[in-house]
């Protein structure tokens, strides 16, 4: 494997120490990393800042026409980065490689986006217009569920709003960025994108760094709730997009049949480790048998194995930390309900675990109650409409939820009086570049993607003469 490099002031440099990322299919060592000091992060911030006045100054034609090479490089490169991506996080090749090609795709989304001019009164006595300016010095962190998909999230919207970029992948999942980084780094003037890397320890020092204007971060509340109170001190410009405990509500008049493969789906895309999987699926007393058996069956009929397997369809949990927590979920799950398919780790080296499908449990247990990030759904049952609305609403996270109907209109109805960022009506985990995410509650604030989530790496300032 070809060393990999951070990037600050538009070179490529060594980490002041470095660390190694293991495979999660086999826990060997990949390969070697950079890890960057502070001294390194607080370099990246200042050429960020020095590169900040230039890159405003372009004309938006400019800093698009960037943002669509960099599109085109990862175009160019989608088998390098799906492969390194799936021999890091762990996902099965295909899914790594829809995972980049869908990132090119969200770049050359942004790439098309203006931010036009708009005029509020233009009258004899007054004339105000609204103008989007850049904000500065973004400091972004992502998660290690999808590295390369969530920096699609905020590095071509930063960039094309005109701001300059500090990147911090997770430690677990740092490898494709850096590859990434390396290809398009040509393309931008120095410090306009720099990268830098950590073992958990730089997150606090760019949060609390007085030049970064903005903090958009992607990861759990517990984090989310310190990146909060620490940008408090500098009063930055914030987004976070948090974790998710979705419930899906199956009514009484499904074909158990039909929707048990879209359920499943929504629930174990990436062994389960997505901030918007269903993680409580709360089923009509009339179909709970037939759904639960259902879903068992394909559980049952999954293949786990390493990503790079052909046929793999669910590859490993991505770090051991998450591995033992799911551990922990699934002997909740023995205790609490029972167990019809899967439930145990697979005696194998790798993180892997059998998707598990859990029926008779209910509030009170901690895999209904809390965010299990893993391939364990529990599957409830309820009796009464009002009644899965309140359970479903009963909860501090508000990220995702589906409604699940042969009936529209009663699926709309239901749809409408979720506590939830989205809500998706007989799909689950549909996402795209050109529709808003956000989470009510504390799943997060503001939101990303869409020409809402452009709008949030700029400062509104209105003229008004
Ligand atoms: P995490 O919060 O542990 O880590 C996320 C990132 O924060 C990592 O880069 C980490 O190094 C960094 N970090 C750690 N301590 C920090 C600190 N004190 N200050 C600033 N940054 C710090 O989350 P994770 O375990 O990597 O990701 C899983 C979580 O992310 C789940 O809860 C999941 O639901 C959530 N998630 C949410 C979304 C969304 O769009 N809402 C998307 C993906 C993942």
């Amino acid at each position: 494997m070809k060393p990999f490099h951070l990037l600050i002031n538009g070179s490529l440099v060594e980490g002041d120490s470095q660390m190694p990322v293991l495979n999660p299919a086999s826990e060997e060592v990949l390969a070697q990393c950079p890890r960057a000091s502070l001294r390194q992060l607080n370099e990246a911030v200042a050429a960020a800042k020095a590169a900040f006045p230039p890159w405003a100054a372009r004309p938006i034609n400019e800093r698009r026409a960037v943002v669509i090479a960099m599109a085109e490089t990862i175009e160019a490169n989608v088998d390098e980065l799906a492969r390194l991506l799936t021999s890091e996080q762990g996902k099965p090749l295909p899914e790594a490689t829809r995972e980049v090609r869908r990132m090119a795709g969200y770049f050359r989304y942004f790439g098309s986006l203006d931010l036009p001019m708009r005029v509020i009164e233009d009258s004899p006595t007054r004339r105000v217009e609204a103008h989007r300016r850049p904000l500065g010095v973004i400091g972004a962190i992502i998660p290690w569920n999808y590295p390369l998909l969530i920096v699609a999230f905020k590095l071509p919207p930063a960039l094309i709003a005109g701001n300059t970029i500090v990147l911090k992948p997770a430690p677990t999942t740092p490898l494709a960025t850096l590859r990434f980084v390396e290809l398009v780094s040509p393309l931008l003037s120095p410090g306009v994108l720099n990268v830098v890397t950590d073992a958990n320890d730089l997150g606090d020092a760019l949060t609390h760094h007085p030049d970064v204007r903005k903090l958009s971060f992607t990861g759990s509340i517990a984090t989310g709730k310190k990146v909060m109170a620490s940008v408090a001190e500098t009063l930055k410009r914030i987004t976070l997009e948090l974790g998710g405990n979705d419930a899906g509500i199956v009514l009484d008049d499904v074909d158990p049949k039909k929707v048990a493969p879209g359920i499943f789906e929504g629930a174990f895309r990436n062994s389960g480790q997505v901030c918007l999987a269903i993680k409580r699926l709360y089923v009509h007393e009339s179909v709970y048998d037939a759904v639960c058996n259902e879903l068992a069956e394909i559980a049952n009929n999954t293949v786990v194995d390493d990503g790079m397997k052909q046929g793999a369809q669910l590859g490993p949990i991505q770090n051991k930390m998450q591995f033992e927590k799911v551990k922990g979920f699934l002997d909740d799950a023995h205790k609490k309900g029972k167990v019809i398919a899967g439930g145990k780790p697979i005696d194998r080296p790798g993180y892997f675990i059998q998707p598990t499908i859990v029926r008779d449990i209910q509030e009170g247990s901690r895999l209904v109650d809390e965010e299990q990030f893993g391939p364990v759904l529990p599957v409830i049952k309820y009796s009464d409409v009002e009644d899965v609305i309140r359970r479903a609403n009963g909860t501090s996270y508000g990220l995702g939820a589906s409604v699940w109907s042969s009936n529209p209109k009663r699926a709309y109805e239901i749809a409408g009086r979720i506590e939830s960022g989205t809500v998706w009506i007989n799909k689950h985990l549909d996402l795209a570049a050109h529709t808003p995410l956000g989470g009510a509650k504390s799943s997060g604030i503001g939101v990303e993607l869409a020409e809402e989530g452009l709008a949030e790496f700029t400062q509104l300032q209105i003229i008004n003469a």
